[in-house]
C-alpha cells in the first residue's frame, strides 16, 4: 500500500531490504514464538514476521494502516492487529511474549520503554529501533555523559546491548538523525518497580547533590553506616541502586 507518512505519528518507514533482513535476524526467532510488534506501519518488518511461523500481534495507532492489517488478519489464525495507542493501553492481554519488537516512533520511545519495564515479567526480549541518542542513554555506564535514569533502569531489569546503528538513508522519509537497534534481555527480579523508579528519579533529579541530600526523604540515622551517602548519583552503578533500594525498604519495614 502507498501511504503518505504522518510526521505526528513518527512515520519513517524502513525501505532497505538488507537492513530489514539484518533487523529480522537480530530478533533470533524460532518457530512458534509469540511476538508483539509496536507500529507495523506499511509492514517492512510485519510482512517478514508473517513468514516466520510465529504468532504475531501488532499494535498500530494509524486508523488507515490498522484497517489494512485487520483485513489481512481476517484470513490468518496466527496474526492479530489492534488499532490502539500502545503507550496508553494495558499490554497484559497480549503477554507473555518471546519478543517485543518495533521500529518505534521517537516521540514515544521513553513511554514505551517504561511500559516494557513495567511488563518485563511477560517479555523475554525486546528489540527496538530507536534514535541513536536514545540508545546511548539505554546502554550508558556510570561515568558516561549519557548515564542517567534510563541506563540505571535498563541495566537493572535487563542485559542491554546496542546491536548496530542505522543510517537515515534506509528510511522513507529519512529522519534527521541516526538510529540504532537495541536489545534488552529481561531477567527475573522481584523489584517493586514503582518504588525503585521513584528512588532513581528522585536521586537523578538533583544530580549535583550528594545522596544524603537528594534522597533525604528516605535517609534516616540508622542507614548512616550502611551506605556511602556522600556519593553523588552519577557515581552509583545499577547494582548500587539495587542495594540502596533494598536498604531503604528494609529500613522502612523496621529491619535495617
Ligand atoms: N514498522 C514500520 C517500519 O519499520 O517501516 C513503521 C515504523 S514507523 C517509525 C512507526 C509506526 O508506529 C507507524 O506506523 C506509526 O503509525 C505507529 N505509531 C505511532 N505512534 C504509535 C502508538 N502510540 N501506538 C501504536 N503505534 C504507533
Amino acid at each position: 500500500m502507498h501511504h503518505i507518512p504522518k510526521k505526528s505519528l513518527g512515520q519513517h518507514f524502513l525501505t532497505d531490504k538488507n537492513m530489514i533482513a539484518k533487523i529480522i535476524r537480530s530478533f533470533e526467532l524460532l518457530p512458534g514464538y509469540k511476538i508483539l510488534e509496536i507500529g507495523p506501519g506499511e509492514g517492512a518488518l510485519t510482512h517478514e514476521l508473517l513468514n516466520m511461523d510465529c504468532e504475531l500481534t501488532s499494535l498500530e495507532l494509524d486508523t488507515v494502516l490498522a484497517e489494512n492489517w485487520k483485513k489481512i488478519a481476517q484470513d490468518r489464525c496466527d496474526f492479530n492487529c489492534e488499532e490502539v495507542d500502545a503507550t496508553k493501553i494495558d499490554w497484559e492481554p497480549f503477554l507473555p511474549v518471546d519478543r517485543l519488537v518495533g521500529n518505534i516512533p521517537y516521540n514515544v520511545s521513553r513511554a514505551l520503554l517504561y511500559k516494557a519495564f513495567k511488563h518485563r515479567a511477560g517479555i523475554s526480549e525486546l528489540i527496538f529501533m530507536v534514535q541513536k541518542e536514545f540508545a546511548d542513554k539505554l546502554v550508558a555506564k556510570p561515568g558516561d555523559d549519557a548515564y542517567g535514569i534510563l541506563a540505571v533502569l535498563s541495566h537493572t531489569f535487563a542485559e542491554t546491548k546496542l546491536l548496530f546503528t542505522i543510517p537515515p538513508s534506509v528510511f522513507f522519509p529519512p529522519p534527521k538523525v541516526m538510529s540504532a537497534c537495541v536489545k534488552l534481555i529481561f531477567h527475573d527480579d522481584d523489584i517493586n518497580d514503582e518504588f525503585y523508579i521513584k528512588i532513581v528519579q528522585t536521586a537523578f533529579n538533583q544530580r549535583r547533590k550528594t545522596l544524603r541530600n537528594s534522597l533525604k526523604h528516605y535517609f534516616t540515622p540508622e542507614l548512616e553506616n550502611k551506605f556511602d551517602w556522600g556519593k553523588r548519583v552519577d557515581q552509583l552503578s545499577p547494582n548500587d541502586f539495587c542495594e540502596l533500594n533494598q536498604l531503604i525498604i528494609a529500613n522502612q519495614q523496621g529491619e535495617a
